[in-house]
């Protein structure tokens, strides 16, 4: 066992990593991982972490290893924003920590988890921090691809890129880690399109499989107009009671947790200013994290109906892959039979219009009413 065992598909990464913990005396004090959503960039950075920390180079069961990888050790700081961006306050906070020598540790890590949130100023707070660094202070930031990622933080770390694992090797790891069944673990994984957290997801909550097949499913309703504003609206209600759930639960969590810090009861018909004021400001962080999760899984839906667009065109062109929707070949089959290469195209394309728009800041609702009517079947 070791601490790289859960990087699956990653060995180059895991090689490059490993070399590292093994040279101290040559160490890189910032690194850049990226990868695609799921492919396990943070998830690299804790290993990386932990493998820094053990005595045994990542064991994966020491002490060391097991805080620094479930994010309680005293040397390794994750940040993660629940918000939209990282602002000027936190990474000037960041800085300051990260000329701080380590407490219990070798080294002491500050893991960016959403470096491609670091708004240009707080960018710029960051920067002489990993320009110039501590010598036991290393930095590990996380981002989708390099160009998310301000150039002058990118320019001065050293770049880790993964890539998406085959569904074969998150299917094994659900089996394995997980305790998944081997069919559901393989369905999972495949759906999912090697997202790991998805897929763990799928494989564990009904309701994620069957909202999921929901989406997959409106490719072959839209026929008319009216089909197609009925479908938006359809697909924006699977979104929300995707992200509603598990929302709300965590803000009442938290509302409470709050007013037991500060000591207020929770009962009481008025609370003092103070509190109030706390609350409020709680408010309008949960709302500004709800926008962010509802956009999130807006646009996971549409990964999920453009996968059924990409199966009907491989079957079209007999191309010898598997389907991502294996499971539901009947609906791919019967996509394939009302749509010429092209059209299917057309509507991947029109799929792919629509994520540019929410991720620029149009209303979902209108960006799916567009792109729903420019997935009508063609006439006769
Ligand atoms: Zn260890």
């Amino acid at each position: 066992m070791s601490v790289w065992d859960d990087l699956v598909g990653q060995s180059q990464t895991v090689t490059t990593l490993s070399m590292a913990v093994a040279d101290p005396e040559r160490m890189t004090h910032a690194w850049l991982f990226t990868g695609p959503p799921g492919s396990g960039r943070s998830n690299a950075a804790r290993a990386f972490a932990a493998a820094l920390l053990c005595p045994d180079q990542g064991c994966g069961h020491c002490r060391e290893c097991r805080t620094a990888l479930d994010g309680t050790h005293a040397d390794v700081e994750f940040v993660a924003t629940e918000g939209l961006s990282i602002q000027v306050q936190q990474a000037r906070e960041l800085a300051l920590l990260s000329a701080h020598r380590p407490s219990v540790g070798a080294w002491r890590i500050i893991v960016v988890e959403d470096a491609d949130r670091l708004t240009e100023r707080a960018a710029d707070a960051l920067l002489k921090a990993i320009e110039e660094p501590v010598a036991r202070t290393v930095w590990m930031l996380c981002a989708p691809s390099l160009e998310d990622v301000i150039i002058t933080l990118r320019s001065r770390s050293r770049h880790v890129r993964l890539r998406t694992p085959p569904t074969g090797a998150v299917a094994d790891l659900l089996v394995r880690r997980d305790g998944v069944d081997p069919p559901m673990a393989r369905y999972a994984a495949r759906a999912a399109q090697s997202h790991i957290g998805l897929a763990r997801r799928l494989a564990r909550d009904e309701g994620a499989r069957i909202r999921r097949r929901d989406v997959v499913k409106l490719a072959n309703r839209i026929h008319t107009t009216v089909d197609a504003v009925a479908a938006a609206a359809d697909l924006a209600s699977i979104a929300d009671e995707e992200s509603g759930a598990a929302g709300q639960e965590r803000d009442a969590a938290e509302r409470a947790r709050l007013l037991e810090t500060l000591g207020a009861d929770p009962a009481a018909r008025t609370l003092p200013p103070p509190v109030r004021a706390r609350l409020a400001a709680l408010e309008k962080e949960q709302k500004t994290r709800a926008t962010r999760f509802a956009r999130d899984i807006v646009d996971r839906c549409l990964i999920d109906l453009t996968s059924v667009y990409r199966d009907a065109l491989m079957l079209h062109l007999d191309a010898p892959v598997e389907l991502v929707n294996e499971d539901l070949r009947p609906e791919v089959e019967k996509l394939r039979r009302s749509r010429s290469p092209v059209q299917l195209l057309a509507a991947m394309d029109a799929i792919a219009t629509a994520r540019e728009r929410i991720d620029a800041n149009v209303p979902p609702a209108l960006a799916l009413e567009a792109m729903a009517v420019g997935l009508r079947a063609p006439r006769g």
